[in-house]
């Protein structure tokens, strides 16, 4: 199933907590609402599933208009962070539990319902757990019996928010694996919310960033990271630095000195870039600063540097080579082999 969010503001007591966002996603996308806490990430997973109204703009189900429809009329699953299982009913009446509910004229027949419980229980790898009772299961255990009650009632949408969020990250990435073959498996559309990039970038088909109640890019996993078009974006995927700089003649000036790379445009600009994509130098045309600190990841080193510019002292972290030596208090010159300018106002 497409959905389609057009233009939606939604305000609390003339907060806009969303403003202005327009999403088009297609039918059996894995879609990462990614962001900061605060930026409207779980307020729009709320309207897609009915749980709110928009303030104002529309959210379409296909070719329909679902603005005003009822979480019911719409037919989505939902998953939320804080889990609540019945904690007085086995794994299997769990997830029995929205066709039990349903009016007689559309809940399936007795055998029917268990048939698809059991056929859930397979699908989560649950088998043979179904008369367990929720105190008895591992937290892993119960996001999936979460999982297969949200699925039970064949929703068009399946709406996850942080669901994975409460779980240790042994069991954070096993759910994650899985929760992708599952996705493949159903051909469900899902969108779920994260502020972990890491599982954003990991699970997701297309990654939509969002910073302050509006989207500020929608790409898949390289584009954002590779091809950031916002500084909040670049700053908030992976690790960054960044330096005020001038454009002169295509050269790239840092307090007054050409750092030794060239760019096109002109004028006052933010100089991007991450740690990874430098390269020491000797050369007189390069960034230079004092080490302040230094330490070792598993593979490398990130050394932070301090680069005075007048009366402004800016910090920025370049990785280093292991086997180059570097001394506290030392000075280090460097370049950046790969850097992204956004106009500075
Ligand atoms: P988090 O990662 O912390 O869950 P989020 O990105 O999901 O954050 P939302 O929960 O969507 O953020 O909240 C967006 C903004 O709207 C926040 O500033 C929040 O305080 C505000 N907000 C959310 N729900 C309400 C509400 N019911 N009444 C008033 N303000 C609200």
């Amino acid at each position: 199933m497409d959905v389609k969010v057009s233009n939606v503001v939604k305000e609390f007591a003339n907060f806009p907590a969303l403003n202005e966002v327009s999403l088009n996603i297609q039918s059996g996308e894995l879609i990462a609402l990614l962001g900061p806490s605060g930026s409207g990430k779980t307020t729009l997973l709320r309207l897609i599933a009915g749980l709110d109204q928009p303030s104002s703009g529309r959210i379409f189900f296909g070719e329909e208009d679902a603005s005003h429809r009822t979480v019911q009329e719409r037919n989505v699953g939902f998953v939320f962070q804080h889990y609540a299982l019945f904690r007085h009913m086995t794994v299997a009446e769990n997830i029995a539990f929205g066709l039990k509910v349903r009016p007689a004229s559309t809940r399936p027949p007795k055998a029917e319902i268990r048939r698809r419980v059991g056929e859930l229980l397979d699908m989560v790898q649950l088998s043979g757990l179904e008369k367990r009772y929720p105190n008895q299961l591992s937290g892993g255990q119960r996001q999936r019996v979460a999982l297969a009650r949200a699925m039970a009632i064949e929703p068009r949408i399946l709406l996850l928010d942080e669901p994975f969020g409460a779980l240790d990250a042994k069991v954070r990435k096993e759910l994650r694996r899985w929760l992708r073959e599952f996705h493949d498996r159903t051909g469900h559309t899902t969108i779920f919310v994260t502020h972990d990039q890491e599982e954003a970038l990991e699970l997701a088909d297309r990654v939509v960033v969002m910073s302050q109640g509006k989207i500020e890019q929608v790409g898949s996993a390289d584009d954002v990271y590779d091809h950031p078009r916002s500084p909040f974006v670049f700053s908030f995927i992976g690790e960054s630095s960044h330096l005020p700089v001038e454009m002169t003649g295509g050269k790239v000036v840092f307090d007054g000195l050409p750092i030794g790379i060239d760019d096109a445009g002109e004028g006052r600009k933010t100089l991007f870039f991450r740690p990874q994509d430098v390269q020491l130098t000797a050369e007189d045309y390069a960034l230079f600063g004092k080490v302040t600190a230094c330490r070792r990841l598993a593979g490398t080193r990130i050394a932070e540097i301090d680069i005075a510019n007048g009366g402004d002292a800016h910090h920025v972290e370049i990785e280093v080579p292991l086997e180059t030596p570097v001394a506290l208090g030392s000075d280090l010159r460097f370049r950046p082999t790969r850097w992204t300018l956004f106009d500075r106002s």
